[in-house]
């Protein structure tokens, strides 16, 4: 069983309930606190990010609110795909749309089954 080992004071974290997941930049690079170990990086902060309100960038991936925040851009962007499918004349149209609506929730999803796959489950 692979070891998750806290990022800020360097103890393995036992518990699912008591892991916190951060994302680093848009990649799959994470950093996992105890829920006490973890600061908010947005806290305090006046800096306005679109990407962290929209889809939780910078914010622990897996909490529930970030979960239904990634849930939420993807149908929107599906039904903005298909809005652009609905209008689309020509075939660069067609293909960009059909790329929106299936790669949006592909991309801002797997993310989060990644999180889950390799930290969380492996706590259960
Ligand atoms: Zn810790």
């Amino acid at each position: 069983m692979p070891e998750v080992v806290c990022d800020e004071c360097k103890k393995p974290i036992t518990k699912k309930d008591d892991l916190v997941v951060r994302s680093q930049f848009h990649g799959f690079s994470f950093k996992k606190f105890h829920k006490g170990c973890y600061k908010d990086p947005y806290k305090g902060s006046a800096v306005f990010s679109i990407g962290s309100f929209l889809y939780g960038y910078g914010r622990p991936v897996n909490s529930k609110e970030t979960t239904i925040r990634r849930i939420a851009a993807s149908m929107a962007l599906v039904i903005l795909g298909l809005f652009i499918l609905s209008i689309a004349k020509t075939f660069a149209m067609t293909l960009f749309a059909v790329l929106v609506i299936i790669l949006s929730p592909l991309i801002l999803l797997t993310k989060r089954a990644y999180v889950y796959l390799k930290y969380e489950r492996p706590l259960d």
